[in-house]
């Protein structure tokens, strides 16, 4: 049965009962032992193995373990339940208790043979398929399943720039997604919050990569140790330039909590040797690792809101 890069494990596993012609509680039963009802919503639930239930699955649906975990992010080591390795278990917490539920594309899904609806596993309530410029997002209402956005071509280019940042960043790019959303949700801005409704996400997205992307160029330099205090005047004075100077405000919060790193002093002769260091590694005020699930929100090293106040409440 194909599979899909992102989709959740429920989803995964209502699409292969239905293959099989069977319930998923049925499908559960060989999967291993339940401490929840087997048969709970995709939509509303993720589903969560151990080791050795992952196993049993990856069997039962004639995949590597390597093929699943590639594509179904929850079976990775980070996810797995903790119990004992001869009891094969699986849970469907009411909550996935990191990351949402995110209907995915139906045309990418329709490219690889399935037509039933699925749900992604997602850091944040949202995501854009660059592919077919569709955003989607946690609501389950079946009328407006994805928000069409060939209106607004920059929005998607925007998608595409801040996938290349975290490919060429890793870790390190996905913090400064998040410190660039945080710099927009800064009193002084004057501009909505994340959840203030379904659409905030696209409406600040373009301004946010922009920022991580001015961001990065500073941060490289910091992480590979090369960075000085006489730096940081150059640099804020560039970005308000063309970024206003409420942006550059906050911007100056964020360049006063990223400082150069100190590094222990060396002796003259090994200084050539020193190896450089690895730019995609996270360092102060940020820590390492990042975990896969974490939201904007919880990444950023700012400390005021970036989330509305009743910000469930947009995506139904
Ligand atoms: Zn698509």
């Amino acid at each position: 049965m194909p599979l899909i890069d992102g989709e959740s494990t429920g989803s995964y596993v209502t699409r292969l009962a239905i293959r099989h012609g069977e319930s998923v509680g049925h499908l559960l039963a060989t999967v291993g032992e339940g401490k929840t009802a087997a048969e709970i919503d995709p939509r509303l639930s993720e589903l969560y193995l151990n080791a050795a239930a992952r196993q049993r699955l990856a069997a039962l649906a004639g995949r590597s373990l390597a093929q699943l975990t590639r594509a179904l992010v929850s079976l990775r080591e980070e996810h797995l339940l903790p119990g004992r390795p001869e009891t094969a278990e699986y849970q469907w917490p009411w909550r996935p208790p990191s990351g949402y539920l995110v209907r995915g594309c139906a045309l990418c899904a329709a490219r690889r043979g399935v037509f039933e609806t699925v749900w992604l596993i997602r850091p944040d309530p949202w995501h854009i398929c660059v592919r077919h410029g569709r955003f989607h997002d946690t609501s389950r209402d079946d009328r407006v399943p994805f928000l069409d956005l060939s209106p607004g071509p920059h929005v998607v280019q925007a998608e595409q720039r801040r996938i290349q940042l975290v490919k060429r960043l890793g870790p390190v790019g996905r913090l400064l997604v998040a410190d660039a959303f945080a710099v927009l949700a800064h009193p002084d801005s004057f501009l909505p919050r994340l959840g203030t409704n379904r659409t905030t996400p696209l409406r600040l997205l373009p301004t946010a990569i922009h920022i991580a992307h001015r961001m990065a160029q500073l941060e490289r330099f910091r992480l590979d140790s090369r960075l000085v205090h006489s730096d940081y005047p150059h640099w804020l004075e560039k970005a308000r330039g063309d970024l206003g100077w409420r942006v550059g405000r906050a911007l100056e919060w964020w360049s006063a909590l990223h400082k150069p790193l100190q590094l222990p002093p060396l002796p003259r002769s090994r200084v050539a040797r020193v190896p450089v260091k690895d730019y995609r590694r996270p360092a102060s005020p940020h820590r390492s690792p990042v975990s896969e699930m974490a939201p904007l929100h919880a990444l950023s090293c700012l400390q005021w809101d970036i989330l509305a106040r009743d910000w469930r409440h947009p995506y139904g």
